[in-house]
């Protein structure tokens, strides 16, 4: 009798640089059916073995501000050195509506921004271990400068703090279990009684017109 929201689910997720988000959702839209990750537009340079329209819209400063200008955005911030990423809105609302799960790796600005505007969000924090597995993982993925590693390991501090504003932590020990763990999280959800409640009471007349016809 429970008719399920047909909407895909809005799954934020973020964590420090090197907490290893980046994997656990690689693997995660692997191994389920219907998810994707949204795809957002950078004015940062693509590093090596990046691939443009896969894993950012490489775009200008200038083409980025008029978007902002033209609302484009669900949501948006300057991350690290002053480079604006941000997550293009006509994708993520056309993806949910066709029931498809969306995943938004962005940052703590950006996750704040998105509970502002969408109260039906899921907001998920990887933690790392610890500081020390940390970073070393910073390290040796060999993608920053020294300042760089610097950088983020100061803001990985900061962001820890502010773990207690999502709705899930996992910390990332083992891939496989972060990612069944996310996995279990997003079926979880999908079962909330708020997510459902609507519709059953929504039909409910209906319903009980159409059983009880014959008596
Ligand atoms: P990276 O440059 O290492 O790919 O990403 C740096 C940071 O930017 C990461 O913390 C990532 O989560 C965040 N990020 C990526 N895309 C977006 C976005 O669309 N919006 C926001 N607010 N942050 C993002």
């Amino acid at each position: 009798m429970i008719k399920r929201n047909e909407q895909g689910i809005l799954i934020v997720v973020s964590g420090p640089s090197g907490c290893g988000k980046s994997t656990v959702n690689k693997m995660l839209i692997n191994s389920r059916k219907n998810i994707i990750m949204s795809v957002s537009d950078t004015t940062r340079a693509k590093r090596n073995g990046e691939i443009n329209g896969v894993d950012y819209n490489y775009i200008t400063k200038e083409e980025f501000e008029k978007n902002i200008e033209s609302d484009k955005y669900l949501e948006y911030a300057k991350v690290h050195s002053n480079k604006y990423y941000g997550t293009p809105s006509d994708f993520v609302n056309k993806k949910l509506k066709e029931g498809i799960d969306v995943i938004l790796e962005i940052d703590l600005e950006g996750a704040r921004k998105v509970n502002e505007k969408r109260n039906d969000a899921v907001f998920i924090f990887i933690m790392p271990p610890s500081m020390e597995i940390l970073k070393s993982r910073l390290i040796n993925r060999k993608t920053e400068t020294k300042e760089q590693v610097i950088e983020r390991f100061k803001t990985a501090y900061k962001e820890i703090n502010e773990v207690s504003k999502y709705n899930y932590v996992i910390v990332n020990d083992k891939i496989e279990d972060s990612v069944k763990r996310m996995s279990s999280i997003i079926d979880a959800e999908k079962s909330r009684v708020d997510r459902i409640e609507d519709i059953y009471l929504g039909n409910e007349e209906e319903l009980i017109h159409e059983i009880l016809m014959d008596i």
